[in-house]
């Protein structure tokens, strides 16, 4: 079988959206979606802030409607995980067990996953109240009190964000200093309306339909409090989805590294490989960004191609 012209790795918005722009550009397209297809919203309720859909839509459902747009135009999928990649020669390879697939250029759009506190409650209630993203959810909050996790940028961003909607937020820290920069933590600590619980660490997410309250421990003392909340926004970092990549091409801290060149803005360290979406942006991590993203690789990968025949 002749190599795919591309192999789109990942189907989140951006590896949707690369195969949309791929496969109409005439592209024969291999989507290697993943064992669990969709990406983050799949974890979403109701997600309001996606243009085009003026009531909202159910984060499923809106992968959903990717999906079946991105099938339209005939790309190939396998629902699986890449196990292995070779980059180092034309065409590129992609293995899923045994299974080898090539491809004259590669598109990894395989995502991040938000890192969670691991507590069951926490898991159960994840959407009834547990958020890890404030842009997409903070809204559903609105004049209620909220806690925070976490004490980086991210953090103190989320932070200031949901103060401007909530009555209140708590910053949950595990120790007595925030590790974000200094004018993040300048702008947080002028916020009337927003305190932090230093030394602290959730222990326990409480609430039988919806979080009504956080545990709290104190770490130095032992000392427990319930804070009563309706939502708990975990801050505390992601894991960007590359182990199979590494040794392959440049990451920073597990990151796609960009190496824009020729005009193609979504190169990687690979000439052909291009790189979108959460995979590589650390900074805006929406689903319009990535769908952005994609787009803008599956352009790259076509004038690439047109290129290289
Ligand atoms: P981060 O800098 O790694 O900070 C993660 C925070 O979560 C740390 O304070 C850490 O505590 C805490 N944490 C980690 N695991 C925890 C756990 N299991 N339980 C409780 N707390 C836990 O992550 P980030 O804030 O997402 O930032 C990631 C990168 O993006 C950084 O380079 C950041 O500067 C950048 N960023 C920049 C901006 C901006 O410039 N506007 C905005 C967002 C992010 P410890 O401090 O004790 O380790």
């Amino acid at each position: 079988m002749p190599p795919y012209d591309t192999i789109i790795i990942g189907s989140g918005p951006s590896g949707l959206t690369a195969a949309i722009y791929a496969t109409r550009a005439n592209l024969k397209t291999l989507v290697i979606a993943g064992q669990v297809a969709g990406g983050q919203l799949m974890l979403t309720s109701e997600v309001e802030n996606y243009p085009g859909f003026p009531n909202g839509i159910l984060g499923p459902d809106l992968m959903d409607l990717w999906r079946k747009q991105a099938e339209r135009f005939k790309a190939d999928f396998v629902d699986d995980n890449v196990t292995k990649v070779d980059f180092t020669a034309r065409p590129f390879k992609a293995w899923v067990g045994d299974q080898t697939h090539e491809g004259r250029s590669v598109i990894i759009a395989t995502g991040a996953n938000a890192k969670y506190l691991n507590l069951p409650n926490e898991q159960r209630l994840k959407g009834h109240g547990v958020s890890a993203c404030s842009t997409c959810d903070g809204f559903f909050f609105k004049n209620l009190d909220v806690v925070v996790v976490g004490g980086g940028d991210t953090a103190m961003e989320d932070s200031l964000y949901l103060s401007k909607l909530c009555r209140t937020v708590t910053v949950v820290h595990r120790r007595s200093e925030f590790r974000a920069s200094k004018i993040m933590q300048q702008r947080l600590f002028k916020t009337p309306n927003i305190k932090v619980a230093w030394d602290s660490e959730v222990s326990d997410v409480l609430g039988e339909t919806k979080v009504e309250a956080v545990r709290v421990k104190n770490v130095k003392s032992g000392a427990t409090e319930d804070i009563k909340v309706q939502g708990l926004f975990v801050a505390i970092g992601h894991v960007p989805a590359t182990e199979v990549f590494n040794g392959q091409i440049d990451l920073d801290k597990g990151y796609i590294v960009l190496r824009p060149h020729d005009g193609y803005q979504t190169s990687t360290s690979v000439d052909g490989v291009f790189a979108a979406g959460d995979v590589h942006d650390h900074h805006y991590r929406q689903a319009i960004t990535a769908a952005g993203f994609g787009c803008m690789a599956a352009l790259d990968a076509e004038k690439w191609l047109q290129a290289h025949e």
